[in-house]
């Protein structure tokens, strides 16, 4: 199964494609992980993204393209956080037919603007595995530890209130065209990402039959 997930910061994109990976046992490939990655290792590249993500700007097109690129496979996978413009929608379109790929579903994940206001702001990652928790919602059993590997939970940079407005502003500008872009290839599927990731999760295996 190769699946899309397309949504706003904050939709719950990360959550749910773990989810979607361990019960599907597919690769989970986030783009914003991967990013984070080259961050922590302080490379020059690592650098000059981190200049992009601090601000909750996007990084551009044709550095995203080579990281997608490279670590796509064809047995299967969840993509999460690519495309988020339509120029990235047509690069991964032409990458898929280069490597004879054809993803199944391509799921948006819709929600409002306050709630990704109160997600993101709320939102605690581990430092260690990158597991995600919401200091309301789905808080960790000790505060500040990752239950899984007991690792430092943390906040994101880019989860700062003046940069979380920003990234909704960026997900605003880009996201009509993705989406009219992704509704014409007919494997289009819409799921309320206001609802608990529990219902969010059944919904989308509901829909896509796993
Ligand atoms: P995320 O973890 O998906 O919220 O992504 C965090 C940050 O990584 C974004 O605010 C962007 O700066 C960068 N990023 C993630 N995905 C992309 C993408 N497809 N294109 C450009 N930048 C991206």
């Amino acid at each position: 199964m190769k699946i899309i997930l397309f949504g706003a910061p904050g939709s719950g994109k990360g959550t749910q494609a773990a989810d979607l990976c361990g019960r599907l046992k597919i690769a989970k490939i986030s783009l914003g992980d991967i990013l984070r990655e080259e961050v922590k290792k302080g490379t020059g590249l690592g650098k000059e993204l981190k200049g992009y993500m601090d601000k909750g700007l996007l990084v551009p097109d044709e550095v995203v393209a080579k990281v997608i690129e490279g670590n796509l496979n064809s047995k299967g996978f969840v993509l999460d956080g690519y495309p988020r413009n339509l120029n990235q929608a047509k690069t991964l379109d032409g990458i898929f037919k280069k490597n004879n790929i054809n993803y199944d579903v391509f799921v948006n994940i819709y929600v409002d603007e306050q709630t990704i206001i109160n997600r993101l702001s709320k939102r605690r990652v581990c430092k260690q595995c990158g597991a995600i928790y919401h200091l309301v919602n789905m808080p960790p059993q000790k505060e500040g530890i990752c239950d899984k590997c007991a690792g430092a939970l943390i906040q994101r940079d880019d989860d700062k209130p003046e940069v979380i407005k920003k990234r909704w502003e960026v997900f605003q500008k880009e996201s009509k065209q993705v989406l009219d872009f992704y509704k014409t290839q007919k494997k289009f599927l819409e799921v309320d990402g206001c609802e608990n990731k529990e219902k969010i999760f059944e919904a989308i295996t509901k829909k896509i039959g796993q």
